[in-house]
């Protein structure tokens, strides 16, 4: 549905986006992730048309609409926003103050269906985006959630082939962002639609999207579902960037990694001296009673700190082969700064070349 070929842009001096691959089936819901600065909203403007690319290729259900000039001429595409079939939610959802929610909505129409058939149209997208009840309410007399839900409405009304959101839940508090997210979710996939919405928070492109790409300084570095993403970065800056992750020295041969965790299953190309990754909830903990110091099948350690959370808790701790190690347990009963803990690591280590 979606295809960004070699896209590159630049304001000035500053490469906001290059060399960036990207494509995306029908149907599904794409998060592109990034720190701030990576060139997300740079990709989702040149996607919807408000900026052109200065190099490279951009494809929207089958048609080229930015670039291509090797292949259509000198000029290549260059199709106006309106006419590209996308739909945007704005981070501040951009609704019209002075329209209800029907006319907000039904002005996503505007000169493509009229009359009963427009009506019918909203009536449908209103339905499908729970705002049964709400047709003629003003845009203050609704919450940040259900604004968000019109917006949505509104851009899913002319079934565009793609829907762009950005950072759609950053206006939204913590306990809302988590309902509206899920809110959000089941609307477009009801509607069936191909979406691509942008963030700098991992929980949340891992949580809502069936494909996270992950972008640094203007390129897409790895595209894969979320849990691969998670369990298989492919780089150490990526294992860094989603989620938390320890590493540790060690040499890698025949499917074993040898480290100051002992002798573990590893994962990856490598061999020889590499780092590997390992997820804090990788590390189970077990305390040491028998004076401290027999770890059995596992390595010793003392407890340094812990941040507890509710449904889990981080212990922070220090191998007495000196190593600082993370380990993420569930929200029970915990260690204690001082205690003496015996290390085991639970499945295979993902190892990378040493830098
Ligand atoms: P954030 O998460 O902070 O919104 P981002 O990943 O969306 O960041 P972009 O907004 O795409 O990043 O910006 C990429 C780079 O391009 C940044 O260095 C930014 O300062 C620069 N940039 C973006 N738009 C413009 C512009 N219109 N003029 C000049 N520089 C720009």
């Amino acid at each position: 549905m979606i295809r960004l070929s070699g896209v590159a842009k630049s304001f000035g001096a500053v490469e906001a986006v290059h060399g960036l691959d990207l494509e995306l089936s029908r149907g599904k819901i794409l998060a592109l992730l990034g720190p701030s600065g990576c060139g997300k909203t740079t990709t989702l403007r040149l996607l919807a048309g408000f900026e052109s690319p200065d190099a490279g290729e951009i494809e929207i259900a089958g048609r080229v609409v930015a670039g291509g000039a090797a292949r259509g001429g000198t000029r290549g595409a260059d199709i106006p926003p309106e006419k590209r079939r996308v739909g945007m939610v704005f981070q501040d959802y951009a609704l019209f103050a002075h329209l209800t929610v029907v006319q907000n909505v039904a002005y996503g129409l505007k000169g493509i269906v009229r009359g009963k058939k427009r009506e019918a149209r909203v009536a449908e997208v209103l339905a499908l985006a729970h705002l049964d009840g709400l047709e003629d309410r003003m845009p203050h007399e609704l919450s940040g959630g259900q604004q968000q839900r019109v917006a949505l409405a509104r851009a899913l009304a002319p079934e565009p082939a793609v829907v762009l959101l950005d950072e759609p839940f950053s206006n939204l508090d913590a306990a809302l962002r988590v309902e509206v997210r899920s809110e959000m979710r089941e609307i477009l996939t009801a509607a069936g639609a191909t979406a691509i919405f942008v963030t700098h928070d991992q929980a949340e492109a891992l949580s809502f999207a069936d494909e996270v790409a992950v972008m640094f300084e203007g390129r897409v570095v790895q595209v894969a579902p979320p849990e691969d993403l998670y369990h298989r970065p492919a780089t150490r800056a990526v294992a860094e960037f989603v989620g938390e992750a320890n590493f540790v020295p060690g040499t890698a041969e025949d499917g074993r990694l040898r480290c100051a965790l002992g002798t573990v299953p590893a994962c990856g190309s490598c061999a020889g001296a590499v780092e590997a990754m390992l997820r804090p909830e990788a590390l189970r903990l077990r305390p040491l009673t028998n004076g401290g110091e027999d770890a059995g099948a596992g390595v010793g350690a003392t407890v340094l700190a812990r941040e507890f959370y509710g449904h889990d808790q981080l212990i922070k701790l220090r191998l007495d082969s000196g190593p600082v190690l993370c380990s993420r347990l569930g929200g029970g009963p915990g260690f204690r700064p001082g205690e003496r803990v015996a290390v085991e690591v639970r499945g295979p280590a993902l190892v990378f070349p040493r830098p």
